[in-house]
């Protein structure tokens, strides 16, 4: 599989798509143009990456849709160089999305095949994330904290309370909060005990699920 004008072409239309929905930040729009989303579905699925959709990657997951991460990402308000931290790294378009922002990114998935396929398919294309880890994003990344974004990229059925712990100072968590549909709610760290925060729309997405292991 190739990256060419014609995806490239494509891609500059579908920036131009989640912008007419209200993305205004020029540097994720910038990440939409670069990042070659095709490559991230399986091959015979290309057809489909460009248009503004989620789509299966396998073990019943999705790639989220171009919007969908746009919007989280515009939210999470990145700086280069800020530790992020992910939680459901799936076909790891997302943190291809956040690397071309210049994040350092760690990123965790309880899927053990979705795991192991991403992490060989970032090798391959030389995405240099900080740490893939197989794990379960409930519980954060105590030893790696505190960090100045979280995202979450599955439905949280309720806020887990290491995440909101592992927050910096100024930190803020993106998490699509809801059992059948999420609302997407944003909280960020005024103090050591204070958040703020901020809701944002109704969104459809795979459950975040307890580890199994
Ligand atoms: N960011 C991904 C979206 C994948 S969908 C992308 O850009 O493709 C959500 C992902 O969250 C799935 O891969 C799912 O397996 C994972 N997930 C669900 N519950 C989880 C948990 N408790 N910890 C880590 N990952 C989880």
């Amino acid at each position: 599989m190739q990256d060419t004008l014609k995806h490239k072409g494509l891609r500059n239309k579908l920036a131009e798509i989640v912008a007419d929905q209200g993305i205004t930040d020029t540097k994720v729009l910038e990440a939409i143009k670069n990042v070659p989303r095709h490559l991230f579905l399986d091959s015979s699925f290309e057809a489909h990456a460009y248009q503004d959709k989620a789509f299966p990657i396998g073990a019943e997951q999705t790639i989220s849709q171009p919007y969908t991460v746009a919007f989280q990402t515009q939210l999470l308000a990145v700086k280069p160089q800020d530790k992020i931290l992910e939680i459901g790294t799936g076909s790891g378009y997302q943190t291809a999305v956040l690397l071309g922002l210049g994040a350092t990114v760690y990123t965790i998935e309880r899927q053990q095949e979705l795991f192991k396929k991403t992490k060989l398919f970032f090798g391959r294309m030389g995405y240099r994330p900080k740490k893939v880890i197989f794990g379960d994003g409930y519980k954060g990344l105590p030893n790696e904290a505190p960090f100045q974004g979280i995202i979450v990229t599955a439905g949280a059925p309720l806020v887990p309370k290491p995440l909101l712990a592992q927050l910096a100072i100024g930190g803020r968590l993106v998490i699509p909060v809801g059992q059948t549909e999420q609302v997407m709610t944003l909280f960020i760290r005024k103090s050591e005990k204070e958040f703020e925060k901020k809701e944002f729309g109704n969104f459809r997405f795979v459950p975040l699920l307890e580890n199994k292991n």
